[in-house]
């Protein structure tokens, strides 16, 4: 093969691709119009429809959808009671709100290294660091793999702890023959539009709890109820309320629930396009000694929401992010995802140190996110398999 761009060899493509893209057909316009001039913007029809729909493909009793992923986390750490002086369990590797949700009830989040081959939170490492402060397990199921969620769940039900399953990047995914939504005590989605299904914004609590479900709604609504089954007072009158709670307005508008209904009309075709492409991917990466393929664990049946490159550093020349530059040379724009939660500045601040979940910290040095979205074609995927190669081969240790 020749040069890499980076050394001046000819780019292997002339436009760039992006490690995410949405995925938008007519419906979805379609949808969203037909919201626009009906009678509901917000708490609408289109709400119900949107909450129904999740049940009826995930398997979960209950759906309560909300503004964001990030409300979704929050919400679901509020119904699950967590407070001052309370410890939460996660990984740091995944986004900052994951730990931040945590924080936003005055709780502590407590960071637990991963699995080294599936970077998932290993529940190892879980049941070591849980204590009588521990309240809760925030478990993200990274890149779309689902978490080890048997021996989490037997974990937390023997120390009497919640297990909130972060599955922003795990729609379409299946844990043992179950979707991922209708087995830990919540789960949230998020429809950001990077994540598998979009809504432009939004996110969503699953549940099989009517306790909590009640509780979710309620936070995502100020705290408000107009159930007077729920109500301290007598209602005074047929237009009477009550604040019981102190929540927040975390609402979905009927426009964004409308779009997220008419993507998860094509979940099916986006979950079998990904899985072809990761396929494609991990064919050829397994064949090169510089790259190290993400392990698959036989439980998850996966829709997987990115793809990570891992280098295997011993066996280049160059680091991560020259490996990085030199895709971006040949128009592979790719990404990191994720530097280490605690890394952040207001996290330093807050006591966390370097060096407390090494495996994570190791994974981070060697990890790039290809591109990885419904829309790319053949071309594009053979474009990557072609950049990744020739700089792997070009930088290949003696
Ligand atoms: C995207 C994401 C979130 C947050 O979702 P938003 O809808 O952007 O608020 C939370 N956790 C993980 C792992 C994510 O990838």
């Amino acid at each position: 093969m020749d040069k890499p761009a980076i050394c001046g060899g000819t780019p292997i493509r002339d436009t760039k691709l992006f490690y995410g893209h949405q995925y938008i057909d007519e419906a979805d316009i379609q949808a969203v119009v037909d919201v626009l001039k009906s009678d509901f913007l917000t708490c609408g029809p289109k709400i119900d429809e949107l909450e129904n729909k999740l049940c009826q493909i995930t398997g979960a009793k209950y759906a309560v959808v909300c503004s964001n992923g990030t409300a979704a986390l929050h919400i679901a750490c509020q119904a699950a009671g967590i407070g001052a002086g309370d410890e939460v369990i996660t990984t740091p590797i995944t986004f900052a709100a994951s730990a931040n949700c945590a924080l936003y009830c005055g709780a502590r989040p407590v960071f637990a290294d991963i699995n080294e081959e599936t970077y998932n939170i290993d529940p190892d490492q879980v049941k070591n660091l849980t204590n009588e402060r521990t309240k809760a397990v925030v478990a993200v199921d990274f890149t779309g793999q689902s978490v080890e969620l048997d021996a989490l769940l037997a974990h937390c039900r023997e120390n009497h702890l919640v297990l909130i399953e972060d599955g922003a990047h795990v729609i379409g995914t299946r844990y043992n023959g179950k979707y991922n939504g209708s087995i830990a005590d919540m789960t949230t989605l998020s429809f950001h539009p990077v994540k598998t299904v979009t809504g432009g914004e939004g996110g969503a609590v699953l549940t099989n709890s009517e306790e909590y479900y009640q509780k979710l709604l309620l936070y995502r609504t100020h705290g408000i109820t107009k159930d007077p089954q729920q109500m301290e007072h007598e209602p005074d009158g047929p237009w009477y309320y009550e604040q019981t709670a102190l929540g927040m307005n975390y609402r979905m508008t009927d426009m964004q629930a409308a779009l997220v209904i008419t993507q998860l009309d094509k979940l099916p075709m986006f979950s079998k396009r990904r899985k072809e492409i990761v396929k494609a991917y991990n064919e050829a990466f397994s064949k090169l000694p510089q790259i190290i393929v993400q392990k698959e664990i036989p439980e998850s049946d996966t829709t997987r929401h990115l793809y990570i490159l891992r280098l295997d550093l011993s066996q280049l020349k160059i680091d991560r992010k020259q490996f990085f530059e030199a895709l971006y040379a040949e128009n592979i724009c790719c990404n990191v995802h994720y530097i280490p939660t605690y890394y952040f500045p207001y996290y330093e601040k807050l006591g966390y140190k370097r060096g407390i979940c090494p495996k994570a910290e190791k994974l981070y040095e060697e990890i790039i996110s290809l591109p990885l979205y419904y829309a790319m074609t053949d071309e594009d995927v053979q474009d990557v398999i072609d950049a990744v190669t020739r700089i792997a081969e070009y930088y290949r240790a003696d």
